[in-house]
């Protein structure tokens, strides 16, 4: 998997170091990207894999002083991937109110709310309407 950010020098800010964060810190982290990923639970942090070279956070991303110390305003992207739709949703609105972040990106389970948020400048990610995709292409469906 490649991804990429428009400079190498911007920091991403990734909350939440599950089986998503964690894959896309790693990622990021390989091509020497500046990286930076919370999560509440330490043991979350196993999943970074051993030449991950960012900064780990152990912390509640729902607590300003967290995001603070992560430098979240000198982040170029903000990406919320906790488990939790409502988590990720008040994260996304603290950093666009607060912090000039110039993209602000969270996945959601609830693919109702994807309308809510998309004019409010928040890129979704839709696990679900991804996969709903990707079947029917396996289907023959959708080309
Ligand atoms: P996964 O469902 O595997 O993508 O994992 C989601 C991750 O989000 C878990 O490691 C949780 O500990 C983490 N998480 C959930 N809520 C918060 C929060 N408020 N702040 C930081 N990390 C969180």
């Amino acid at each position: 998997m490649k991804l990429s950010v428009e400079k190498a020098e911007d920091n991403v800010l990734i909350i939440g170091c599950g089986r998503l964060g964690s894959c896309i810190a790693n990622s990021l982290s390989n091509e020497n990207k500046n990286v930076t990923i919370i999560d509440k639970d330490k043991d979350a942090f196993r999943k970074l894999s051993p030449s991950f070279g960012g900064l780990a956070l152990e912390g509640d991303a729902t607590d300003l002083d967290i995001l603070k110390e992560a430098e979240i305003d000198k982040s170029k992207v903000v990406l919320s991937v906790t488990d939790d739709d409502n988590t990720n949703i008040m994260i996304a609105q603290m950093t666009k109110n607060m912090f000039a972040v110039g993209k602000v990106i969270v996945r959601l389970y609830d693919p109702d709310r994807e309308c809510i948020y998309k004019e409010s400048g928040i890129e979704t990610i839709l696990p679900s309407i991804l996969s709903i995709n990707e079947i029917e292409k396996i289907l023959g469906a959708k080309q």
